[in-house]
């Protein structure tokens, strides 16, 4: 049994993985995210809650897989960056303070790398995927040739900072109209704010999808950005699949259609672009099951099986 964990800025998501790679337990605690320390103590307790749902200590579990939205050092198993969640400093010796605490093993790997990784796994057929997830940041996971791609300095993928608009609104990273300004939960938040629990992309599909006429004009431009997002990495890697992953693309089926529709008005009358029939190739990323947490433990366990090849 081998168990992965995905860690949100909110909430951890945790699976067990059988030998055969099916999913045995899953669990949900909160994520404490005010620091270093409080990430270590609720990553614990989400590996322990996932031990005793399989009737396990968590020493007898193979090994654990971590994905967490930051800079990671996939080596030694460190974060180094990740903002959300309080850690900004000294890196983090995350595998590190498992293996000691826990007695287990772990591997620890960039979130959205492991989203992509359980996608792959998920949809079975692909060779070559990319995964554009949107939450409260935005990058690309690609898995070519059925092999996770990092890039030379781990940078594969982070499109995020890609300035489509260089009169668009600033972004963290010092650019202007980069992706991550405009097309983020954040950014979608800032054009239609919203109390509670629902996402904004959530409620902007829904007021869309009431003819609000702002609302249908916001999506329009949301869409229009994602759709261009679509086209980079289609020109770039021509994976098989492109999924739309992350908060935003919790909105669902509405969200897609609006991308859809976008990338028909955009690319169907480009003759070097029509063909490529992009529309049919995005899909939202598969929610059966959390790929994040279930790509985690299935990185850790081809690590270690490299590991004692
Ligand atoms: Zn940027």
């Amino acid at each position: 049994m081998i168990a992965g964990l995905d860690v949100g800025g909110s909430k951890t998501l945790g699976v067990v993985l059988d030998p055969g790679g099916a999913v045995r337990a899953t669990v949900r605690v909160p994520t404490a995210g005010d620091g270093g320390d409080a990430l270590l103590a609720s990553t614990v307790r989400a590996l322990a809650d996932l031990a005793t749902a399989v009737g396990l200590a968590p020493s007898e579990l193979e090994a654990v897989g971590i994905g967490i939205p930051g800079v990671v050092n996939t080596d030694d198993g460190t974060v180094r960056h990740a903002v959300n969640l309080g850690v900004n400093g000294d890196p983090l010796a995350l595998a590190a303070h498992l293996t000691e605490t826990a007695g287990v093993s772990a591997v620890v790997e960039n979130d959205v790398n492991a989203a992509t990784a359980g996608a792959a796994a998920m949809l079975g057929d692909v060779t070559d995927l990319a995964l554009l997830s949107i939450g409260t940041g935005v990058a690309a996971g690609l898995v070519l040739g059925g092999t996770l791609r990092r890039g030379h300095r781990g940078a594969a993928g982070e499109i995020g900072h890609v300035s489509l608009d260089p009169a668009g609104p600033p972004c963290v990273c010092g650019q202007r109209g980069c992706l991550e300004a405009v097309v983020s939960g954040p950014a979608i938040a800032r054009r239609w704010p919203v109390d509670g629990a629902t996402g904004a992309a959530t409620a902007l599909v829904a007021a869309a999808e009431r003819s609000d006429p702002r609302a249908v004009q916001v999506l329009d431009e949301v869409a229009g950005y994602l759709a261009a997002a679509v086209v980079l990495l289609a020109l770039t890697v021509d994976p098989d699949v492109i999924l739309l992953g992350g908060g935003v693309a919790e909105a669902g089926s509405p969200l897609l259609a609006a991308v859809r529709s976008a990338l028909g008005r955009r690319v169907g009358p480009v003759p070097l672009l029509g063909p490529l029939d992009l529309p049919r190739r995005v899909r939202l990323v598969p929610d059966t099951v959390p790929v994040g947490a279930v790509g985690a433990a299935r990185l850790a366990r081809e690590r270690l099986s490299h590991a004692t090849a």
